[in-house]
């Protein structure tokens, strides 16, 4: 059964991907982006989660378009990388509110339609930094490992209505966000990794529609690692 999905930060990298392998199955698919254009063959909307008005306005037009959002995928985020002691307010809460906070906004902007419809899916891209923490990144694995609190309240809260909230927590996936690695980092890091590469955008995108279709109906609160091994035991 075709679905309306949203992917937020879906106009490149990992939310690309998981929007391009809804929209091969069928699903109608829109993504936001807050620059240029939407990608070829989605609907874009303009927005920004950190801003409540730009999601309010992003989710009217997608359902004017498209239909109530029945999956959500909050996959927007950024990093600012730098260690504790040199981390300014400004730098921690700002990753918060993108990754963390924007993501609040888009659950509970989805919810009530979810919540009418009896069914819905919300799947949030956290990371193996945030059950493992990470160097330098005490802000961005802060509000990575809040996604985590997030999916499972929602379980409690919805789980009775049909409604799943998961967590997918990729390793180290080839984007622009992992492009501006040292090449001497980078082998550091394949090194590290028990399947020995970084992964394709593509091999999170699978877990994801998985996450979203009939056969994952009974996980909810989940987190599952496409890591590679990187983090075994969370
Ligand atoms: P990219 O940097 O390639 O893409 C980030 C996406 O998020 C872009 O679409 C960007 O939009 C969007 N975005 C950032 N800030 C906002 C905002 N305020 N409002 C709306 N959209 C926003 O990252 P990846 O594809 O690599 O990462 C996607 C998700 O996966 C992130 O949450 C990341 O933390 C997570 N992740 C990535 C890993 C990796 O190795 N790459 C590993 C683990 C997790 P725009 O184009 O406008 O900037």
């Amino acid at each position: 059964m075709a679905r309306t999905v949203l992917v937020t930060g879906g106009n490149r990298g990992i939310g690309l991907a998981i929007a391009q392998a809804f929209a091969k199955q069928g699903d109608r698919v829109a993504v936001t982006h807050r620059g240029g254009d939407a990608p070829e063959g989605l609907f874009g909307v303009r927005c920004d989660v950190t801003d409540a008005e730009s999601v309010e306005a992003a989710f009217t037009a997608v359902e004017a378009e498209l239909g109530p959002v029945e999956v959500l995928v909050a996959n927007a985020g950024i990093t600012d990388d730098t260690l504790l002691l040199r981390m300014s307010e400004d730098q921690f809460t700002r990753v918060l509110d993108t990754n963390l906070t924007g993501a609040f906004r888009c659950a509970k902007r989805a919810s009530a339609k979810m919540l009418r419809a009896k069914w819905g899916r919300m799947i949030f891209i956290s990371s193996v930094v945030g059950l493992a923490g990470g160097a330098g990144q005490v802000n961005y694995a802060a509000s990575k490992a809040g996604l985590v609190g997030v999916a499972r309240s929602i379980t409690r809260e919805l789980g009775s209505r049909n409604i799943t909230a998961n967590v997918v927590a990729p390793g180290f996936i080839d984007t622009d966000m992992t492009a501006g690695l040292p090449e001497a980092r980078r082998a550091e890091i394949r090194k590290s990794i028990p399947a020995g590469r970084m992964a394709s955008p593509d091999e999170v995108a699978g877990v994801v529609t998985w996450l979203a279709g009939d056969a994952a109906g009974y996980v909810s609160g989940a987190v599952i690692p496409v890591d590679g091994g990187l983090g075994m035991g969370h």
